[in-house]
């Protein structure tokens, strides 16, 4: 399989992640009344609309922290995050793009900021390293497998976390396994409508094309092998399916999907805003617990301890822009909801 081409993954990046973004984007413009101003970074650069959207979402998540005293620090942390974002550019035609070359980052863990921009990193450090993971497994599928357990209260959620970790060291120990050559395992969790907390593992597993045939492993007994891995009385939802094409779509394509699926936000914004009590609550509760892992052939391949401030500016390994080493500014604009052109900071 060949390395996936980057402009598809950003892309569908955009598609995953569009509906949402793309109202509260438009909401947060026409509501301040800046149609008419083309000052904004989204309207030199309409793929970097994205940057509006999580910082108005950051500002929500810093007022939230700002209301508990043992918070105070994040919401400060929050607060200073990617306030000046400044851009290399290139030309090509008439066509102006935007590369990203420095932004301060507070790395908050549910910093709407940084969680999507480790979203990105993560996402670029897996196609950078899948040619040589493929090499010597060209006849490799994927699964898509997502592993969940009944909503638990939302102060009973680092109990759940840790038995579905140790329900998980026990799953891939199980000669069911055997077929997996390599596995990413990320966690999610989202807000019931009740404020109970849904946790549920998202997985990538590489598995041998003996899967399908000797070694298949059906819905039903995924759920029942979970079921015992977990020990609990009740089925538990699952759901698996191979990563392939829809109509039109190449394996490549697929995988895109997939993988955007597995290494999305580890909380949605939308449910840290929408219940101040369940978030404060949720991020007492996951403090140090690590969402992301690997194994296999797939171990380490993201190097999920490795984070600098650098890492999360450059989410692609994009040679071919050319870098004059001017860059241009933007700044953020609470009461505007947007980021502006701010010359003054500008590097010329
Ligand atoms: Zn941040």
């Amino acid at each position: 399989m060949r390395q996936p081409k980057k402009r598809g993954f950003f892309m569908h990046f955009s598609a995953t992640l569009g509906h949402n973004i793309k109202a509260n984007f438009f909401k947060c413009k026409s509501n301040n009344g800046f149609e008419s101003d083309k000052n904004g970074l989204a309207d030199y650069s309409p793929k970097d609309r994205f940057w509006d959207v999580h910082k108005l979402q950051a500002d929500s998540v810093e007022q939230i922290y700002q209301t508990a005293k043992e918070f105070e620090r994040y919401a400060e942390r929050i607060s200073n995050c990617s306030g000046v974002l400044r851009f290399a550019v290139s030309e090509e035609g008439a066509e102006k793009n935007l590369k990203l070359k420095e932004a301060k980052f507070c790395r908050v863990r549910h910093c709407p900021i940084c969680q999507w921009r480790r979203s990105l990193m993560w996402q670029a450090r897996f196609y950078t390293a899948l040619p040589e993971v493929l090499k010597a497994h060209m006849n490799t599928n994927w699964l898509f497998l997502t592993l969940t357990v009944r909503n638990c209260e939302i102060g009973h959620l680092r109990a759940t976390l840790q038995d579905m970790a140790k329900a998980w060291q026990r799953l891939i120990k199980r000669k069911a396994f055997k077929p997996v050559n390599g596995w990413i395992r990320t966690t999610e969790v989202t807000r019931g409508k009740d404020g109970s907390a849904h946790p549920h593992f998202h997985c990538l597993l590489m598995v041998r094309p003996s899967y399908f045939k000797k070694y298949y492993i059906s819905q039903s007994s995924w759920i029942d092998l979970w079921q015992q891995c977990m020990k609990v009385p009740y089925s538990p939802n699952i759901d698996v399916r191979r990563v392939k094409g829809k109509k039109g779509e190449d394996e490549n394509q697929a995988l895109e999907r997939a993988v955007s699926e597995t290494l999305k936000y580890a909380v949605k914004p939308r449910d840290m805003i929408s219940d101040k009590d369940w978030f404060l609550e949720l991020t007492k509760q996951v403090h140090q617990l690590r969402f992301i892992a690997s194994g296999g052939l797939l171990k380490d391949i993201l190097k999920e301890n490795l984070e600098s401030n650098q890492d999360l500016i450059s989410e692609n390994q994009d040679n071919s822009f050319s870098d004059d080493k001017t860059r241009l500014a933007f700044n953020w604009q609470s009461d505007e909801s947007r980021y502006r052109r701010f010359s003054e900071g500008d590097i010329v």
